[in-house]
């Protein structure tokens, strides 16, 4: 069996010695999908959090078979996994470009100019402004602008928290069509933590749900998809 490009294996998080997450263990499989799904304040973000350690965590997490629980979060982001934050955290103030550089910054190759005109392909919003501000993007070119920035690190891991939060439905279908693409042609695997199951569910292989901090299920997205509490909760019908 050849071992997932991550491992998560009897993960605990901790907030000032308080534990939010009980113990969960979820994979993910090189170029795969996977969703996490659940209500607020359910452990979605400090599962993410955990994974770059960004939150005191217990337990075991792999990349690449690698141990990382314990790693700098710096040498994690260079292993390979990139993670765009719920409000995308990208730099106001600094041009569309200047962020897209910024996001190479720990980069010592010289394929960064080669890599920003490769996301103005797939990005042709960002290429028409890469000289305005970041903060006068839309909300949607920013979440696009997050996402170019975060490719900038080269990732074989992608951490999106909440990518839809506060777009309209039009501009979050065109944003799933954009990480399904980078995923199918860029072969990035994707952890997605989405309220949004539906679109979510479309490009996801498989998926958890969590649970007031512990993982209550995990399935393939079409088994997600028919189950009865998943669609109570997560898909309105
Ligand atoms: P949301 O959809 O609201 O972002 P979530 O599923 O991402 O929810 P988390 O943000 O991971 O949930 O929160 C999990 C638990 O950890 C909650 O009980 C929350 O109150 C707690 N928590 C999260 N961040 C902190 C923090 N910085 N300090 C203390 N407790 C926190």
């Amino acid at each position: 069996m050849t071992e997932p490009l991550l491992r998560m294996s009897g993960v605990r998080a901790y907030y000032d010695g308080v534990e939010a997450l009980h113990g969960i263990d979820i994979t993910v499989d090189t170029g795969e999908v996977v969703v996490v799904l659940g209500a607020n304040g359910a452990g979605k973000t400090t599962t993410l959090r955990s994974i770059c350690q960004l939150t005191t965590t217990t337990g075991e997490i792999r990349f690449d078979g690698d141990l990382i629980s314990g790693a700098s979060t710096s040498s994690i982001v260079r292993r390979g996994i990139a993670m765009v934050p719920q409000g995308r955290g990208t730099l106001g103030d600094l041009s569309v470009e200047d962020n897209l550089l910024a996001g190479a910054v720990t980069r010592r190759d010289k394929g960064v100019a080669g890599d920003i005109a490769s996301w103005y392909e797939t990005f042709p919003r960002l290429a028409q402004r890469r000289h305005q501000t970041a903060g006068s993007l839309s909300g949607g070119e920013q979440q696009m602008l997050a996402i170019a920035r975060a490719l900038m690190l080269r990732p074989r891991l992608l951490l999106m928290d909440e990518p839809s939060l506060g777009l309209a439905p039009v501009i979050v279908r065109d944003l799933f069509d954009v990480l399904a693409r980078i995923n199918r042609e860029r072969g990035v695997a994707i952890v997605l933590v989405e309220q949004n199951a539906v679109l979510a569910l479309d490009i996801a292989q498989r998926g958890y749900v969590l649970e007031a901090g512990n993982l209550v299920l995990s399935a393939s997205a079409d088994q997600l998809r028919q189950d009865d509490a998943v669609r109570l909760a997560y898909l309105g019908n």
